[in-house]
């Protein structure tokens, strides 16, 4: 395929984009995940979880026998339907959160409703992110952008996880959504690619807290991937090209990372595995 075949088509989203104005849709899995059983009876709450990556990991832990928890937007409230169709349709039992999550209260709340929907919680998935590229330099980043970057990727994180931390135990994981951003920043993205590097730092602290109490901490690294989150804030003319600097030569989809995160959820694969981060980068190198 040349790049000119693999370029998405010109398109624009408001933030924080919907999954039923993308051309192509992403695929999250819906006609290829297959489950083993590999988290059957596990309890996950994926932030994030209407659309994109968070979407396919919500498929793909269902398929494999969890329950889940929901968190997102109220205005995403179609995607989340969606998402949770998928759970439905697995047999499987779940909840919808709807909320912003970069007020304090509402992230806070987070792991008891989740816990109270579905009977206790096992894993977190820390994957709800929020990024802006829609500028030229350092110099146009706005105060208000600066605050929904890092209430989103790193404020929540710290809020949703310290509240979790009374339902987790021995067995338990928590997954962090990461990014190539982290070893390679775009100067696009300054203050998104700063959080996503504390977020690897945080994923090694908190192993080493919580390794003593038997729960994981590890992330996973996406490069670029097929998401609303792209079309909502990349400009137009970095969309056609997206993922083409990768050795593999294009953008990943949402299916594709998924496994990454049932592997680190799960107790059996990766009960020696934490305080570490997996790449699912096309290629792009990871240290
Ligand atoms: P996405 O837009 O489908 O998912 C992001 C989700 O975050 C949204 O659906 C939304 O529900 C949630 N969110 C954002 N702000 C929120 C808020 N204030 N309150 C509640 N929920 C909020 O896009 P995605 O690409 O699947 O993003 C998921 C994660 O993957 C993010 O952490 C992102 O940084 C990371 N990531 C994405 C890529 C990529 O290329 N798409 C690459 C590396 C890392
Ligand atoms: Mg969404």
């Amino acid at each position: 395929m040349t790049d000119e075949q693999r370029a998405f088509p010109a398109q624009q989203q408001d933030p924080p984009g919907w999954t039923g104005q993308m051309s192509p849709r992403p695929d999250h899995g819906e006609e290829s995940y297959r489950g083993s059983g590999r988290l059957v009876g596990r309890r996950a709450l994926v932030t994030g979880g209407d659309s994109g990556i968070g979407r396919a990991v919500v498929i793909a832990f269902a398929r494999e026998g969890a329950d889940v928890a929901i968190s997102y937007l109220p205005e995403e409230q179609q995607d989340a339907e969606e998402a949770a169709r998928w759970v439905r349709e697995a047999g499987r039992t779940v909840a919808l959160l709807p909320g912003d999550i970069t007020d304090e209260a509402t992230a806070r709340a987070l792991p008891e409703r989740a816990a109270e929907a579905l009977g206790g919680l096992d894993v977190v998935v820390n994957n709800a992110g929020f990024q802006m590229a829609r500028r030229e330099s350092i110099e146009d980043v706005t105060t208000a952008e600066i605050d929904r970057v890092l209430k989103t990727n790193l404020y929540a994180l710290l809020w949703v996880t310290q509240s979790a931390l009374p339902f987790l135990k021995e067995g338990s994981a928590v997954i962090n959504n990461s990014s190539i951003q982290a070893y390679q920043p775009s100067t696009s993205l300054v203050d998104y690619a700063s959080t996503k590097a504390a977020i690897n730092n945080l994923t090694v602290n908190l192993a080493a807290e919580l390794g003593p109490r038997g729960i994981r901490v590890n992330a996973v690294a996406p490069g670029p991937i097929w998401t609303p989150l792209q079309p909502a804030t990349q400009p137009e003319e970095k969309l056609a090209s997206f993922g083409q600097d990768t050795p593999l030569g294009r953008a990943g989809q949402p299916a594709e990372v998924a496994p990454a995160f049932v592997f680190l959820a799960s107790s059996s694969e990766a009960s020696y595995v934490s305080g570490t981060v997996l790449g699912v980068t096309g290629g792009k190198p990871v240290f």
